[in-house]
């Protein structure tokens, strides 16, 4: 059986994809596009790999996690900090502007990175998988929110911040989501969060322990 079906059944298997969406935007997108060419063997395997610039491509069981919490829907409008190298993006695209559906239905994923280089990387790792349409990258800082004209149906985070950033709390709408790790950098000692917006009020779950790379920028670690 061929790796990336494997990987995908496994999660199924641990309870990690819960969902048929998830499952079929894990199934879709092809994530040796988005690793360096000297990793391509390993894509498939459930384990960050480094994509440059010191920082690292999240392990899937991670970024399926993260789906299945933001709870996503076709037509939403999704805030992404930390494109990295826009595989996660992909995903989420996958969902929310899924390819079976006309585009007048779709939502549209908004993925900011705060690297020049990695900013690049994702944006042509996108366009080669065919994302370019439904993900838009920009370079910049995300951990202050992004001027965006709406507010948005959820936030995921890819860095763990020092504690949730206020402006990128008042980007969601109403009911809103957001997905974040929380906590100092280094193995361990951060946790994900799941917050909501109940009427204009903060929700905070925990979720589970995570070891993410830091935010930086102005509400990240200095
Ligand atoms: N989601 C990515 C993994 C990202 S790793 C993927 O699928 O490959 C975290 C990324 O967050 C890194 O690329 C890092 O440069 C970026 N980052 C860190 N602080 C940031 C900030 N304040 N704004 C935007 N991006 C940031």
């Amino acid at each position: 059986m061929d790796a990336h079906k494997s990987l995908v059944d496994r999660l199924v298997r641990l309870g990690i994809i819960r969902s048929e969406k998830v499952r079929r935007a894990a199934e879709r997108v092809r994530r040796e596009m988005f690793v360096p060419e000297s990793y391509k063997d390993m894509a498939y395997a459930d384990t960050p790999l480094p994509i440059g610039e010191g920082q690292t491509i999240s392990a899937p069981h991670m970024v399926f996690m993260m789906n299945e919490l933001l709870d996503l829907e076709v037509g939403q409008v999704v805030l992404e900090v930390g494109a990295g190298s826009g595989y996660h993006a992909a995903t989420v695209a996958e969902i929310v502007a899924p390819s079976e559906e006309p585009p007048h239905t779709w939502g549209v994923v908004v993925s900011v990175e705060i690297n020049p280089h990695l900013a690049t990387l994702a944006h042509y790792n996108l366009m080669a998988a065919g994302y370019s349409s439904r993900v838009h990258v920009l370079n910049m800082d995300g951990s202050a929110g992004v001027p965006l004209r709406v507010k948005v149906d959820r936030i995921l985070v890819t860095a763990a911040a020092p504690d949730i950033p206020k402006p990128l709390f008042e980007m969601l709408k109403e009911g809103g989501k957001m997905v974040i790790p929380v906590g100092t950098p280094g193995l361990w000692g951060q946790e994900l969060l799941l917050v909501e917006k109940v009427e204009g009020k903060m929700v905070v779950r925990r979720v589970t322990d995570v070891a993410f790379v830091p935010l930086r920028g102005k509400f990240g670690w200095r």
